[in-house]
């Protein structure tokens, strides 16, 4: 089975189309959550994911956030700030929708969060020793997560006793070897200064991961963004992919 891994699309919605457009035909779609927070669409972006063929959808903070269940109080003023504008345009069945989703399940020989297995809400996976101590939280060979924005690989090393990081080359393929966790990078907002939406494609069958990165139209992006006054900040770090 050939399965496209999309995660962090936070509203993007031209982002989202930009790598549907790109991405090979696929028999499933696993999105590892933040459909919205942030980007200006966030009721087309819902709308589009929902429609994805075999989709397994998990809830992220922000989509956490935004639907109510969890509060703010952990998140910045700025994030705050686009959460509530999120809320005031956001229609009911999508509310309803990322309500229902859940934060990490397990699928065939992969284990699925949006942070990281142990905290699937809120734990960002950025360095060896949280990769090392969150290898205890899971049972299957791989693991996909999220949340950070940064695509990269995680591998249990010497048996078991270190962890090693890696980062992908973009749009190559790698073989995938056990225990190992795997990052497909963020559809809407890039934070490894590669402006460029990334996703990857996982082949079940051939244990291949491919990280992928496809330009798309910021500037429209944040066109739609300064008209609904969201932070500049986050206007911003879209260009710079940071
Ligand atoms: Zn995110």
């Amino acid at each position: 089975m050939r399965i496209l891994i999309i995660s962090d699309i936070h509203a993007n919605l031209t982002a989202l189309d930009a790598v549907l457009d790109d991405a090979p035909q696929v028999d499933a779609v696993w999105c590892l959550g933040d459909l919205v927070g942030y980007g200006p669409d966030p009721n087309e972006c819902v709308k589009r994911v929902q429609a994805l063929p075999n989709l397994v959808c998990l809830i992220g903070n922000h989509d956490a956030a935004v639907s109510g269940v969890i509060d703010t109080t952990s998140f910045n003023s700025e994030a705050r700030l686009a959460v509530l504008w999120t809320q005031s345009v956001i229609e009911q069945d999508n509310l309803d929708y990322l309500r229902g989703l859940s934060p990490q399940t397990e699928i065939d020989s992969v284990h699925l969060a949006h942070g990281s297995p142990r905290q699937p809400v809120w734990e960002y996976l950025l360095d060896t020793r949280t990769a090392f101590e969150n290898f205890n939280y899971f049972d299957t060979p791989f693991c996909f997560v999220g949340h950070s924005h940064m695509p990269v690989v995680f591998r249990m090393e010497d048996k078991q006793h270190t962890t090693d990081l890696s980062i992908p080359k973009a749009n190559s393929s790698l073989k995938m070897v056990p225990r190992a966790i795997y990052n497909p990078g963020s559809v809407g907002q890039p934070r490894d200064r590669d402006p460029r939406a990334a996703y990857a494609v996982f082949d079940s069958d051939r244990q291949t991961w491919s990280l992928q990165r496809v330009s798309y139209d910021i500037q429209s992006v944040q066109d739609r963004m300064r008209a609904a006054r969201l932070p500049q900040r986050h206007i911003q770090r879209l260009s710079a992919g940071w």
